[in-house]
């Protein structure tokens, strides 16, 4: 039988108790993988002095496959987001994020089963900033005044945000052909062309113009902001959303709200031949070692490495057990209660071994 090698980050805060619980899942059926482990974030600063270690970029570059537990990262202060370097300089330029209800989890909604496809390495996410009253940021005060007219205020900071039509037209295909892949019917672009006419306006431009390659799935576009109102009001009226990174970012979170929470909400980000699973949620320090957070979306971010690695039948019955053990609700952690202090709320771990032995009874069958 096959070994596959997979580069695995436990990451920071909740991160090594869900991916703990992941990686005993994936070995219950069977398939065996050989573990490289590897640091990123507050806890490789702590051992190698920086966030990002080279022997993060060299295990991932060299087994093309990871699968990553939630970093932290300093909000406003410290080293810049792991997580961006990452799918910057792996070129992960995909971020796929499928948004489903399983039966059984708590929530408003019916019938949502949404795709969001986030550009990953460029908008505001380029890192590129002006610090408030540093000389480069009056030259480039400066240079706006004077090729502009429009004056910004002298005590701003400036984040740039650029988006390129190469990056837009390949994440726009990369929705396209993820739907025909998927026999998904529609692809909706998001964006706020009618404020950003040079930014998202070329984003737009260019999803039009892909989307006549693709006759055979439906498009449309949506302002992002009326996006978050249909969302709420009729979520099952979407099915691939695909936007420029910052807009990607937030309505993954809402769209994981629709259908569960951040505990069921799965993700990868992809390049043309790397990648790199995880959950769209984060390391929930508050919670770190109280085996309390939900590894489902961890476990189903395996699901989908393991379809990626051409694993359909493992993926199928992992994604199965997962959902028979939401759908009885005895061993769910606490956000899939509505009732916190119910007296079934099981731990990280718990959840592992209750998905094990539902794959156990299904390898006997
Ligand atoms: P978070 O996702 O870590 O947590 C927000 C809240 O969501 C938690 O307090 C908890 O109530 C809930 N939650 C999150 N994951 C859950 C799970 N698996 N089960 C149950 N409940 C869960 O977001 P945050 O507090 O904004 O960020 C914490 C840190 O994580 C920050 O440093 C941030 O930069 C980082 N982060 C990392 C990633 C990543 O590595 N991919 C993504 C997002 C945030």
């Amino acid at each position: 039988m096959k070994t596959y090698n997979v580069t695995l980050i436990p990451g920071d805060g909740t991160g090594p108790e869900v991916t703990e619980a992941t990686k005993r899942v994936l070995e219950a059926t069977g398939i065996t993988f050989q573990w490289d482990l590897a640091y990123a974030g507050a806890t490789a600063q702590d051992k190698f002095g920086t966030p990002a270690p080279d022997s993060l970029f060299e295990s991932i570059r060299k087994n093309k496959v990871a699968l990553k537990g939630p970093v932290t990262t300093p909000v406003g202060y410290g080293f810049r987001s792991v997580n961006v370097a990452l799918r910057k300089r792996l070129d992960l330029y995909a971020c796929l994020r499928p948004c489903k209800i399983y039966p059984g989890v708590p929530t408003l909604f019916k019938d949502v089963d949404i795709v969001v496809v986030r550009e990953n390495t460029e908008d505001v996410y380029g890192g590129i900033e002006f610090e408030k009253g540093k000389p480069e940021t009056k030259k480039l005060l400066e240079l706006v005044s004077a090729t502009t007219g429009e004056a910004i205020r002298q005590d701003s900071g400036i984040s740039l945000k650029a988006i390129s039509e190469t990056c837009s037209r390949r994440i726009v295909r990369f929705a396209f052909n993820y739907a025909r892949a998927h026999q998904r019917k529609k692809v909706t672009a998001v964006h706020k062309a009618n404020i950003m006419k040079f930014s998202d306006g070329l984003f737009l431009a260019t999803a039009r113009e892909v989307a006549r390659e693709y006759p055979d799935i439906g498009f449309e576009d949506v302002i992002v902001d009326a996006l978050c109102m249909q969302l709420v009001r009729n979520p099952s009226r979407f099915d691939v959303l695909v936007l420029p990174n910052l807009y990607g970012d937030i309505i993954s979170d809402l769209c994981a709200g629709l259908v569960g929470g951040l505990g069921v909400a799965p993700g990868a980000n992809l390049g043309d031949d790397i990648a790199v699973f995880e959950a769209i949620h984060g390391s929930a320090p508050k919670y770190a070692g109280q085996n309390k957070v939900n590894p489902i979306a961890m476990m189903l971010s395996g699901v989908m490495m393991l379809r990626y690695l051409g694993e359909k039948e493992a993926a199928e019955r992992i994604e199965t057990a997962i959902a028979g053990v939401i759908t009885e609700g005895k061993s769910v952690t606490y956000d899939l209660k509505l009732n916190e202090a119910d007296a079934q709320v099981v731990g990280t771990s718990q959840v592992a071994d209750a998905v094990i032995k539902k794959l156990r009874k299904s390898n006997k069958k």
